[in-house]
């Protein structure tokens, strides 16, 4: 393969294109049309438009093929599962998601809990092209406190990923399924916060397709409109580079010829995923204290139930066959309460189920996410004497669950029991636990601060302390201890950081494209 022609100077170079990386290009191509951008990912582009949903892919060979080119170095082998809830609950301790790969090495020291089911993403879109899309907003003591507009900010995520509470929420028993829930488990919450329809970033097409928004969806028309804006896939980035206190740019490697390039930039953004990011700016000598640590992830406790009494079979859903999925309820985190519930109806059961075939949508998966109790020696380190395929410093894990966590996961286990009961039959024997990281939902390592205490990497519009021009983004750059999904939520926090570059672009206008 021939190499490429990257651009020489851009004034904002993108790490990363999944929806954090996707939100700076987005906002920045509404508010600051003039200035030049460019935007490099380590992984391949696997679906049209550039970032859609694999699951979008009607075809089944297809879609398999598009997941297997996310897996980065470690595909999944022949007669993996197609789809994500093929395999959700399987009992496995280094539990894999199609399109995602799993670290190869470090993810537990001896006598660590380690994050066994620690994932990535390697394609245009990332981790967005594969997700579940549940979108809540974070509550009570999950908020930031000193992010300034967060609710509007929050606004306009939702805009961004198209989110919705209404697509799927008459899926057939939905309405079942949320008046039992509420019933048990409404009293005492605070308004907004009751049991309630998932938000999600889904639509429907005017012919009744459901469609699952992926970073295509947050790039959105106007930014694939910008002539000034450019897409590198193939393009791991190896360095960032400063002078002095400031960014100058960013080392690229071409992956079709091993070539690498240095393209100048006046604003750097790394949205590289909780645990590329840190990696990133390591390799770079980029290394501030809080650098890798305070790394969480949210403890998560599964249960299946079968609807008692669900009623006749509903009909199908218009213009389409029930989706794996359809309905999804919410049961708000609350400080009193302190776990995310989401309930989701399955057309096909995760476990065997006996006798009759049941009735669509009365089988209910429950997943309950719980806060980590949060300690900076949680974190990621990183060995230079072991390269990964980017050739940066191989990621090790440090990671320890405490006794509070113990316990709030048997809390946990007993909400998740109980709302079970209100539904209906429980299915399985006990609640499962699933290993340390099969969240997916990693936050901390690179965590924002209301000042540059040594306990935060960067200021709350993501701004990395002491080196101007970086920014942090992705779930990373989350500072609380949240329950919630948190797409949703860092992708606000990415609407703040290129909002605020957006402003530095206007007051020292744009350099000329080349
Ligand atoms: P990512 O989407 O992970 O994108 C990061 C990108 O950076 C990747 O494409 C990667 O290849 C690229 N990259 C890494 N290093 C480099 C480098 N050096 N140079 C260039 N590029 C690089 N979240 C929710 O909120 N709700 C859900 O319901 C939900 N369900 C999920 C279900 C599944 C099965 C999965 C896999 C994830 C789910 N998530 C969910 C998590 C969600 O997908 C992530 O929170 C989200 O994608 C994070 O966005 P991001 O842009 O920060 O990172």
């Amino acid at each position: 393969d021939a190499g490429r022609a990257y651009p020489r100077r851009v004034d904002v170079a993108i790490v990363g294109s999944g929806p954090a990386g996707a939100a700076y290009a987005r906002i920045l191509s509404e508010s600051a049309p003039q200035a030049t951008i460019a935007v490099f990912e380590a992984g391949p582009l696997v679906s049209d438009p550039p970032g859609a949903h694999v699951k979008n892919i009607e075809n089944a060979a297809l879609r398999a093929e598009a997941q297997r080119r996310s897996e980065g170095p470690r595909p999944l082998g022949p007669g993996a599962p197609a789809d994500t809830l093929d395999d959700y609950a399987a009992d496995r301790e280094r539990l894999v998601r199609p399109g995602t790969f799993l670290l190869a090495r470090g993810w537990r020291q001896d006598g660590e809990d380690g994050l066994p089911a620690a994932a990535m993403s390697a394609n245009v879109g990332g981790m967005g092209a594969h997700w579940t899309a549940a979108c809540p907003r974070p509550g009570e003591s999950e908020r930031i406190p000193f992010v300034d507009g967060l609710d509007e900010l929050l606004d306009e995520a939702e805009r961004l990923l198209e989110v919705s509470p209404k697509v799927l929420a008459d899926a057939p028993l939905a309405d079942v399924v949320r008046a039992r829930l509420g019933a048990a488990l409404d009293e005492g919450r605070a308004p907004g916060r009751e049991v309630q329809p998932m938000p999600l970033a889904v639509r429907r097409t005017a012919d009744s397709r459901i469609l699952w928004s992926g970073a295509d969806v947050v790039f959105g028309d106007v930014t694939r409109a910008n002539p000034r804006c450019g897409l590198y896939p193939d393009s791991p980035v190896t360095k960032v580079l400063t002078r002095d206190d400031a960014v100058t740019g960013v080392r690229v490697r071409d992956r079709r010829t091993g070539e690498e390039h240095d393209v100048e930039a006046r604003h750097v953004v790394v949205a590289a995923d909780s645990l590329r990011t840190p990696q990133l700016l390591y390799a770079s000598g980029i290394r501030p204290r809080a650098l890798g640590r305070y790394l969480n992830d949210q403890p998560q406790v599964v249960l299946a139930v079968r609807l008692r009494d669900p009623g006749p079979a509903p009909a199908d859903t218009p213009g389409g066959p029930i989706t794996a999925q359809s309905g999804v309820s919410w049961v708000p985190f609350t400080d009193a309460e302190p776990f995310h519930g989401q309930v989701m109806q399955l057309d096909a059961s995760p476990v065997p189920v006996e006798g009759d075939d049941p009735v669509p949508g009365s089988i209910v998966g429950l997943g309950w996410f719980c806060a980590k109790d949060i300690s900076e020696s949680d974190r990621l380190e990183f060995d230079e004497s072991e390269v990964d395929e980017n050739g940066l410093p191989a990621i090790r894990v440090r990671y320890r669950l405490t006794e509070r966590d113990h316990e709030n996961i048997e809390r946990a286990r007993a909400a998740i029991r109980r709302a079970a009961q209100a539904l209906g039959d429980v299915l399985d024997p006990e609640p499962l636990v699933f290993p340390p990281g099969a969240s997916l939902h990693y936050q901390g390592t690179v965590r924002m601060g209301e000042r540059d205490d040594g306990r935060s990497v960067c200021a709350p519009d993501s701004q990395v302390w002491g080196v101007r021009g970086l920014r942090v983004a992705g779930n990373g750059v989350i500072p609380t201890a949240t329950a919630c999904n948190p797409t949703l939520t860092s992708v606000a926090l990415a609407v703040a950081g290129a909002r605020a570059i957006a402003h530095d672009l206007e007051e020292k206008p744009c350099s000329n494209a080349n």
